[in-house]
């Protein structure tokens, strides 16, 4: 068991998933390490590790405060520091645990014998619930951060894309006629906002039905941490999700979900890597099987 699980438990040997327009990196199992790097969108969630990939990432969201997931958020911020990268990253954080993080930043700085005159706070932006924002330096991707039930104050977030359509009654008009109708002021297009990736955070099962519009992602990253039918207990306890209630969720949800793709991760580091595929192999419905895939 201890060497089956020996690949699981590093946190630096990567899992990639490529997807449709984007790939999805990283590393997250329960306790261990969380993080998430989505490098095309120049996006990322959590930090538990910081590996010299995430470096050059410039937006990342982070979902709560335990330690596995958010760890090494300034280690990011020092490395970008010491690698040249004169940019500010962007740290969305859930806008009730802000001056907590301010907090444990000055902290950390103050431990490393920053002096109070050379201290200054990387670039944070404050994410109220339900407050969709453009990203710092992707004004074509939005994300809006959403709470979820955890066992300490949670968000999870959606990530969109942002477009520009030509209104409806525009689009048989002749490239004349709109140059005009915007030369008059007229306003010729509707913001569009596709989401492309949700990511539930740490979680009880029941924040999915909380945000149903979460299953209109293209992707969407649900938190797995219990598998067996003897820890149900244990997932309400710990405020996890369990994969038979996830498995409960899917099927009253049916075929109206849009999502092309549902990642499991986080999954409990007592669970063998070969524990993990059988039981999701096992429990997940047929007509979900093609769209489920595990992060490991
Ligand atoms: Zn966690
Ligand atoms: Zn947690």
């Amino acid at each position: 068991m201890a060497g089956e699980n020996r690949n699981i438990h590093n946190a630096l040997r990567q899992v990639h998933h490529n997807l449709s327009t984007f790939s999805l990196n990283g590393f997250s199992i329960s306790g261990l390490s969380t993080y998430l790097q989505a490098p095309e969108l120049d996006f990322m969630v959590d930090m538990g590790e910081c590996p010299l990939s995430a470096v050059p990432i410039n937006h990342v969201f982070l979902t709560h405060a335990h330690g596995d997931h958010a760890r090494c958020l300034m280690r990011h911020h020092s490395l970008r520091k010491m690698t040249g990268i004169a940019k500010d990253a962007v740290y969305y954080i859930p806008e009730n645990i802000v001056e907590n993080a301010k907090a444990w930043i000055k902290a950390e700085a103050f431990f490393e014998n920053v002096p109070e005159y050379k201290f200054r706070y990387p670039e944070i932006k404050s994410l109220a619930p339900n407050q969709r924002i453009h990203l710092a330096y992707r004004k074509d991707l939005a994300i809006e951060g959403f709470p979820v039930e955890h066992s300490i104050p949670t968000m999870g977030c959606t990530l969109f894309r942002y477009k520009k359509k030509l209104k409806k009654e525009l689009l048989n008009a002749t490239p004349e006629e709109l140059i005009a109708k915007r030369a008059s002021g007229e306003e010729i297009t509707i913001d569009l906002y596709e989401p492309l990736i949700s990511f539930m955070g740490d979680c009880k099962t029941e924040s999915l039905l909380k945000k149903p519009e979460i299953f209109d992602s293209e992707v969407l990253v649900i938190e797995c941490t219990f598998l067996d039918n003897d820890d149900e207990s244990m997932a309400k306890l710990k405020s996890h999700s369990h994969l038979n209630e996830i498995v409960r969720v899917l099927e009253s949800i049916g075929d109206s979900a849009k999502c092309k793709t549902i990642i499991l991760n986080h999954f409990s580091m007592k669970y063998s890597e070969k524990h993990i595929l059988s039981t999701v192999e096992k429990k997940i419905p047929a007509a979900w099987k093609e769209k489920v895939k595990v992060f490991l």
